[in-house]
């Protein structure tokens, strides 16, 4: 093969396998099998390595986790882990009903239960530990994934309670609320990644990550629904519940014993707009006949139990029309389409607008103008467009994505590889401007006491501050101040405090506020260790960026795109000159979270997966303080194997709690 038809060959694979992902995780409409997908990106790292010269520094064999599915352990299901039939209509379910009191008589009980939309996972016990968590997977084997399951914090890693036996199974769907969804696929989108299309696949792609470091970030949580042993150990599915919650295990505390069929509509009945109240997606509800002897009379199709089905909600959905498309410019001046809709009341809210992701969602739904669209609302907060009703169309005019920027009349771009539209005037389009200063002032970031995003609109409105620099000449401009309505002398004393105190925030965080493209929370931190200071970052080679732990070569172009912009050159000048820290403090801990804020901790032992100085470090970076030595004020004994038997005692008397190392990590993993 010529080295050109390599190249071509190399070029095409990293097309079809991005394509695929996108339809996959965005669309939710996956249209390769993974085997074959898996086929091809080996194919693809095949070629890479024999021809590094040529390979795509954006590759998907490149990107570690999340969307591309690498090889897990295979392990088979010592239960096959079926399906369940589905209903849609109350006379489906009574036919369910007619068939299992045909077949064990009148004399039982249902167990109602919400159908979470998640993944299911299978978890082992032994001897009371986590040792194995699976996916389904085909039914009769699924991947391991037990690194990642560990870093949910509502997954006990050792089980407390009584007869608990030696070895058990128990399942369970594992799911993210929406709000975590919303807030870390923003992020993703903040960020130029791929957002995901709904809480389920974010779950699912979080658990099949190859970094479970990564994982940890994304909160995942998980109800437990089903007890498997092989020694009968109780009577009832709902004593099993009740039981397993003793355990440590998360029960969905929704489900309800009821005794008849119209019990059970009048649960389904209770839940069909309730559902919208959970904090996380319900897609039905599930039916399990409640005693284990009569399950086993009922047994079992090739395909599911016989005594247990689901009820699935139809999807709340209505017609309305599409009144126009508007943009909405966000902080890296990625361009989001809306659809404007006539109002029109779905599930109890009326719905005016749904969001269309991108151009390509656009192009998806082929969407006209004043066209008649079907809009529905899964747990989303803001409902989605699911298809064209064709036969209303009375436009043949196509709706074709903006070229030009709505705010400033830039042109777009597009960066290869990506679906989102940018404008490239990051200094000039007024909702970037504010928008960078609005992510300065946030939390993670600079987090600046008595100022807020209202705030920052109103000062930008007056001309009183137009870059993040000018946050701090505000100082100067008190009559200004005092002129804007309902700011009062103290608020103003507040935010000004506020400012002043902010030029002490460490680099790091300085270095997230600037808002550098790709350059979230943990990039921040960990280019702040690699460079020590702003001057090394801007003079980094693109080498010497990736070779940082986690930072690629998007990031590090990103820097180097940033740095030959004269403006933030002289932003940072402006900020040196303020006073702010451009440097790493020398021995600084660098926290990575606040999670221990206050809690004091000893390491005794040896561990088999940490050294005591990393778990010393980890515990620092996320706000605890490490004691000499044990006293009754102390919080957590770190404890591993080979302790001393008189620390242990001197524990024990004090009644200091005792944690593992991996316990430890679960802390943070909340
Ligand atoms: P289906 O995928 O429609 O066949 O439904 C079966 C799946 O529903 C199971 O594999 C579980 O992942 C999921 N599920 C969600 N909630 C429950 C529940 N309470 N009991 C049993 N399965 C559930
Ligand atoms: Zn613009």
């Amino acid at each position: 093969m010529s080295i050109f038809a390599v190249k071509e060959q190399m070029d095409a694979l990293v097309a079809e396998l991005n394509q695929h992902t996108y339809n996959y995780y965005v669309l939710a409409m996956p249209t390769i099998a993974d085997y074959e997908f898996d086929k091809k990106l080996e194919e693809l790292a095949k070629l890479e390595k024999a021809y590094p010269e040529y390979a795509d520094p954006n590759s998907p064999t490149q990107k570690v986790g999340g969307d591309i599915t690498k090889n897990f352990v295979t392990v088979q299901h010592r239960w096959p882990m079926l399906s369940l039939g589905n209903t849609y209509n109350e006379q489906d379910l009574r036919d369910f009903d007619e068939r299992v009191r045909k077949a064990i008589g009148d004399d039982f009980q249902y167990v109602c239960e919400l159908k979470f939309d998640g993944l299911s996972m299978s978890l082992t016990y032994e001897n009371g530990i986590l040792a194995r968590a699976v996916t389904r997977g085909d039914g009769t084997q699924g991947d391991d994934v037990t690194t990642n399951i560990k870093t949910i914090h509502t997954i006990p890693h050792r089980l407390q309670g009584e007869d608990i036996p030696d070895v058990f199974e128990i399942r369970g769907e594992v799911f993210m609320h929406r709000a975590a969804f919303e807030r870390l696929n923003k992020e993703r989108e903040e960020l130029g990644e791929v957002p995901y299309a709904n809480p389920r696949n974010f779950a699912a792609g979080t658990v099949k990550m190859q970094d479970s470091k990564e994982v940890r970030k994304r909160p995942l949580d998980c109800f437990l629904y089903a007890f498997y042993s092989d020694r009968p150990q109780f009577k009832t599915h709902w004593q099993s519940l009740e039981t397993v919650k003793k355990w440590g295990f998360h029960v969905s505390e929704h489900s309800r014993l009821v005794s008849n069929i119209d019990e059970v509509l009048a649960f389904i009945a209770h839940w069909e707009n309730e559902r919208f109240k959970l904090s996380y997606d319900i897609d039905g509800i599930v039916i399990k006949v409640n005693s284990y002897a009569q399950q086993q009379e009922l047994g079992f199709t090739a395909k599911s139990p016989r005594w247990a089905i689901s009820y699935k909600y139809k999807a709340a959905e209505v017609q309305t029309v599409l009144e126009k498309v508007t943009y909405q410019v966000g902080r890296t001046g990625a361009v989001t389409p809306v659809a404007n809709l006539k109002p029109v009341v779905l599930a109890g809210t009326t719905v005016k607008r749904a969001t269309l992701h991108n151009a390509d969602e656009i192009k998806r739904l082929d969407l006209h103008e004043h066209d008649t669209v079907y809009v529905e609302k899964g747990g989303e907060i803001i409902p989605k467009i699911i298809k064209v009703n064709l036969d209303k169309r009375v436009s043949d005019v196509a709706i074709e994505y903006t070229t030009t920027c709505p705010e400033c009349g830039t042109e777009l771009i597009r960066k290869e590889g990506e679906v989102a539209f940018y404008c490239p005037n990051d200094e000039g389009c007024p909702p970037q401007i504010v928008g960078k200063i609005q992510h300065f002032i946030g939390r993670k970031a600079m987090n600046i006491d008595g100022l807020g995003d209202e705030t920052i609109e109103t000062f930008y409105q007056r001309g009183l501050v137009s870059h993040i620099s000018d946050l701090y000449t505000l100082y100067q401009k008190a009559d200004e101040l005092k002129a804007i309505e309902r700011f009062g002398e103290k608020s103003i004393d507040n935010m000004l405090k506020g400012i002043e105190a902010s030029k002490q925030m460490p680099f790091e965080k300085l270095l997230f506020g600037l808002g550098i493209r790709y350059v979230g929370e943990t990039v921040a931190r960990k280019l702040a260790r690699g460079v020590k200071n702003i001057d090394n970052l801007g003079k980094a080679s693109v080498e010497e960026l990736t070779a940082i732990d986690e930072i690629g070569q998007r990031i590090a172009e990103s820097i180097q795109e940033y740095f030959s912009n004269e403006e933030h050159l002289q932003q940072i000048e402006l900020l040196k000159v303020a006073g702010l820290q451009f440097e790493v403090q020398e021995n600084a801990i660098i926290l990575q979270s606040d999670k221990l804020n206050g809690k004091t901790f000893v390491i005794s032992g040896v561990f088999e997966k940490h050294g005591r100085e990393e778990l010393k470090t980890i515990i620092e970076e996320n706000g605890g303080k490490i004691l000499s030595g044990i006293s009754a004020k102390l919080d957590y004994l770190v404890a591993g194997d080979n302790m001393g038997p008189s620390k242990l005692e001197k524990a024990k008397k004090l009644n200091v709690p005792l944690i593992s190392d991996e316990e430890l990590l679960a802390m943070l993993a909340e």
